[in-house]
């Protein structure tokens, strides 16, 4: 019930995650609290993994887009099952360096990446840096060289494929801010001079046609742009390039009336095509690797919060306050994402009030959602946001000067802090 395998109901009609209760994690932890599933998170990098094992025996790597929820123990169950990381900046990539993540195993992103980063990428030896623009190859050309090392790289591309939640439209013009165009002639140069570099060795072509997508058809389309740019480049250029990255973007449910998730079905569909199409084309079958990143934790993840004050304004609305906000999930007040909230205390009654939930923040904007269904609640309930395991804790502030809250993972029945909430303390710490 509840959007994910990991939400149910127990006895005693309380709200459960991975079979925990979470009222007593609310008990325990306080709240705001992030919890997160970790036999669900699991289950979701094997799903990716057996695909890629069953669709590329030639091979292939799942890299988690670390994006989506960056902290050590993340850091660690990936390492644990075996797949790799996606990072975009060097605070993701030193935090997963100092957990001891396989370094060759890591995708450096980026649309402008820092020198100081750049050189930390090729010290740690990330596994593939993927290139953005040019003077970012000059500089890892320049680094490289200086470290007297070779840097394996992908070039970022933008395959001219929109993704929208339901179709695609192929751009003529695009208008991105990552990566380099084909029309323009500009992945061709890029391509040219990568491989004409010392230091830099390319192994080949990245793309990412955008986020939370149902439809696989954009993703088959991009797939099919890119490997006509690979079988060109060889054509024309005697240049091999054996990588292709898919990017991420697989859409996970928020709401119940969201459709269901591609993952396997999309795997599969999209490897028999670029099997079926490399070699139509005459080029070996790619490396492939695939970047989901809210498809990993997103639905092993909810937030609890307790309520307030209730606030009904007759015929405008009722507000639910509670004690979190836009400083733990800005996703509403960013692009009104959609959530599903539930009463911890009741969670197996009908969720006949239908109300405004806000947040503790000084700004009229700072609501989860409006308008949405949900038990009847009273100061003092315990409020859980579903489906919060993707891109809340990793875009939390301190707005307001709110301490960022914990997050707690559950096992076995049994629920552990892999990330402790801030002190009063720790938002003076940098205050000189
Ligand atoms: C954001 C991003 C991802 C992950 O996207 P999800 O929608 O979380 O799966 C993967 N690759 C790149 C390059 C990204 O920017």
């Amino acid at each position: 019930m509840f959007l994910s395998d990991s939400f149910s109901v127990n006895a005693e009609n309380h709200l459960t995650i991975g079979g925990v209760d979470t009222l007593k994690i609310a008990q325990e932890y306080g709240t705001p609290v992030y919890v997160l599933d970790e036999d669900k998170i699991r289950r979701n990098c094997r799903a990716y993994a057996s695909s890629i094992c069953r669709n590329y025996p030639e091979g292939g790597l799942v890299l988690y887009a670390s994006k989506a929820l960056c902290c050590k123990e993340l850091c660690r169950i990936c390492m644990d099952e075996g797949i790799g990381l996606d990072v975009v900046s060097g605070g993701e990539l030193y935090t997963a360096h100092s957990v001891g993540f396989p370094m060759d195993k890591i995708c450096f992103h980026g649309n402008n990446k820092t020198l100081r980063e750049l050189t930390m990428a090729v010290e740690y030896g990330v596994g593939r840096v993927i290139v953005d623009n040019l003077p970012e190859l000059e500089h890892l050309e320049y680094i490289a060289g200086q470290q007297n090392k070779t840097v394996d790289v992908l070039l970022r591309i933008k395959p001219g494929v929109e993704a929208h939640t339901h179709e695609f439209i192929r751009t003529g013009q695009i208008d991105s801010k990552f990566g380099f165009a084909l029309e323009t002639g500009e992945a061709q140069d890029a391509v040219q001079r990568a491989a004409a570099m010392r230091n830099v060795h390319l192994t080949g072509l990245h793309c990412h046609i955008g986020s939370q997508i149902f439809d696989d058809e954009p993703f088959i389309e991009a797939a099919r742009v890119m490997l006509d740019f690979m079988a060109q480049m060889r054509t024309q250029y005697s240049i091999s390039l054996s990588e292709l990255n898919l990017g991420g973007g697989f859409a996970i449910r928020y709401r119940e009336t969201d459709p269901t998730p591609l993952s396997e079905k999309y795997m599969d569909r999209a490897g028999a095509f670029i099997r079926g199409y490399a070699e139509k084309l005459g080029i070996p079958v790619p490396f492939i690797y695939i970047e989901p990143g809210r498809s990993i934790v997103g639905d092993a993840g909810l937030t609890l919060y307790t309520v307030g004050s209730v606030k009904t304004i007759p015929g405008v609305r009722t507000y639910v306050c509670m004690d979190g906000g836009m400083f733990d999930n800005p996703r509403y007040i960013l692009y009104q994402a959609e959530y599903e909230a539930v009463c911890a205390d009741r969670a197996g009654d009908a969720r006949t009030s239908v109300v405004t939930i806000a947040g503790k923040c000084c700004e009229s904007g700072d609501l989860i959602q409006e308008h949405t269904a949900i038990q009847p609640v009273q100061p003092g309930d315990t409020l859980a946001i579903l489906c919060t395991g993707a891109y809340n804790y990793s875009m939390a502030s301190n707005y307001n000067r709110n301490g960022k809250p914990p997050v707690v993972m559950v096992r076995d029945g049994k629920a552990r802090l892999i990330v402790r909430g801030e002190t009063l303390d720790d938002l003076i710490r940098c205050d000189l």
